[in-house]
């Protein structure tokens, strides 16, 4: 897809699926005044002087530390000879729109920190644009519009978008954060809402155009990269003063002033002491409340404040870093071993400690699909103790089971690392011999056979048993048998073995 393609997509998705609300009417009015060729300045000083609390704001805002002027301007005439039409417009406009789209009644938008963060931003694009020497009247205006998609992204899908707002509320480049959310959620965000808007309400180019790439300005054209990076830092200022992980984005900032104007930390320090206290001027005149906005060099005193009264040593510091390091640490292995002790729990056998019968299924499942994968032999072998009964009644149970723990242990000991003992069940156990061969377990049957007949010294007595053994063995022509069937020839081996007189080997070949 060519970009203008896919600009024509995004602007089809917004449409359909957004209303994008009509500007103010004094603001056409006054856009279309400074647009025409026929209107003259007194035209647009009327529109204003029409309207009694925007001339009260026009001054008032002329008159703030923002200006700084010599001499107090009483007039709006006054304040356009002085200040200049275009800036007067300009305020206007930031007046008569941040007033209009403002909803006090609408409780789950906080307007008054949307536009708090705007004006911070307004603020901080003035400021920038200082730094840069560049004449640009529209700064201000475009800055304090930038994210006007958020506001009416909100007013037209609400409780959909309020998630996506808190979610980025505390993430440490909210605009960012928002902006891939939003293109998660409706495949476009509100950058280009914004973008659409201030085209459609016929706003100047040198005000939709850096907006459409406040967060994009390399991709901007030209001719607006530089007012698009202005809004980008002034974004980032913005932040500072009205998100979270400050250290994280004041260190950014930082960074990208040394980059751009050569600036060090402490004129930066400088420029958000600037920014703050111009900020919480027109914040007044804004009638938006400067909630806890306080300049950074203040910041910078209370929290410095905040470590005396803490009054830690980095040592200190140090020590309680390293104690929570270990105590970490210490849980973490406490952790593997309660979870080692678990997995005993579910896979062992209580009394001889043996794997128990579901372990038996599990594994004995995956060795059968490893041989099949690597064309491996594999058997299995079942045992049980022969007349145990006689001897739980000629000894006792616990006698009885003393011998089970025994003759396990005796048997762990027997086998390879890689063979698996398991108790089936009462005096019946499995072995698993992976990579075993037919005669390689007729060896090892018989070898088990002799080794369970030394006799067990319990309780003063030297007790003899004896095991019957039933042996089966998967190889190559045994593909595509399946589990049951092996134990259940196991099984049949175990019982001719019985059968035929105890004490004795009884393998069978698998029959399909
Ligand atoms: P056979 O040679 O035919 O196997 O005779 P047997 O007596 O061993 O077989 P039977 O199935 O008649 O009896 C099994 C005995 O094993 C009975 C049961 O009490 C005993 N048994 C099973 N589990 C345990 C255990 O955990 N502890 C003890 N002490 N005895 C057990
Ligand atoms: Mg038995
Ligand atoms: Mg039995």
């Amino acid at each position: 897809m060519t970009s203008a393609q896919s600009d024509e997509r995004i602007r089809r998705e917004i449409e359909a699926q957004i209303n994008l609300p009509s500007p103010p009417a004094i603001a056409v009015q006054i856009l279309n005044t400074v647009q025409s060729k026929e209107s003259s300045l007194s035209d647009l000083e009327r529109i204003i002087s029409a309207d009694p609390s925007l001339t009260g704001k026009m001054l008032q805002i002329a008159n703030s530390a923002f200006y700084a002027l010599p001499n107090r301007v009483s007039s709006i005439t006054h304040a356009m000879s002085i200040l200049g039409t275009n800036v007067i417009k300009n305020i206007a406009l930031s007046f008569v729109i941040t007033s209009d789209l403002r909803n006090p009644a609408i409780k789950t938008f906080d307007f008054d920190f949307f536009w708090r963060r705007s004006v911070t931003t307004a603020v901080s694009a003035e400021v920038v644009k200082n730094l840069t020497g560049k004449k640009d009247d529209d700064i201000f205006v475009t800055a304090l519009l930038q994210d006007l998609g958020v506001l009416v992204l909100f007013l037209n899908k609400g409780e959909e978008y309020t998630p996506l707002l808190t979610k980025c509320r505390t993430s440490n480049n909210d605009c960012s954060c928002l902006i891939k959310l939003e293109q998660e959620k409706f495949q476009f965000d509100h950058q280009q809402v914004s973008c659409m808007l201030t085209r459609s309400w016929k706003l100047p180019l040198s005000i939709s155009e850096p907006t459409c790439h406040h967060h994009f300005p390399e991709n901007a054209p030209e001719e607006y990269r530089q007012s698009a990076e202005i809004l980008s830092l002034a974004n980032l200022i913005s932040t500072i003063y009205n998100g979270e992980e400050t250290t994280e984005n004041l260190a950014f900032l930082q960074d990208r002033l040394k980059e751009q104007f050569d600036m060090d930390k402490k004129q930066t320090a400088k420029l958000l002491d600037d920014v703050a206290e111009k900020t919480i001027a027109i914040l007044e005149i804004f009638e938006l409340d400067p909630g806890e906005m306080k300049p950074y060099s203040q910041m910078l005193q209370e929290a410095n404040n905040e470590l005396g009264r803490l009054n830690l040593s980095y040592e200190q510091l140090v020590m309680a870093l390293k104690e929570s390091k270990e105590k970490s640490e210490r849980f973490a292995r406490e952790l593997q071993e309660a979870n080692a002790k678990l997995e005993n729990l579910a896979f062992r056998d209580g009394l001889t400690n043996v794997y128990n019968h579901r372990y038996f299924q599990e594994i004995f499942e995956k060795e059968i699909a490893r041989a099949e994968r690597y064309n491996g032999d594999l058997c299995l072998i079942m045992f049980d103790i022969d007349f145990f009964k006689k001897i739980n009644d000629t000894y006792g149970h616990p006698t009885g089971d003393q011998i089970l723990i025994f003759l396990a242990e005796r048997i762990q000991n027997a086998i390879r690392p890689s063979d698996i003992l398991a108790r089936y069940g009462g005096e019946e156990f499995t072995v698993i011999l992976p990579e075993t061969q037919n005669a390689g377990m007729k060896v090892f049957a018989e070898r088990l056979r002799r080794c369970a007949m030394e006799p067990f010294e319990v309780e003063g007595h030297s007790i003899k048993i004896t095991i019957s053994i039933g042996g089966v063995y998967y190889d190559l022509n045994s593909r595509g048998i399946n589990k049951q069937h092996l134990i259940d020839t196991a099984d049949r081996a175990l019982y001719l073995s019985k059968q035929n007189g105890r004490n004795r080997v009884t393998i069978l070949p698998l029959s399909p």
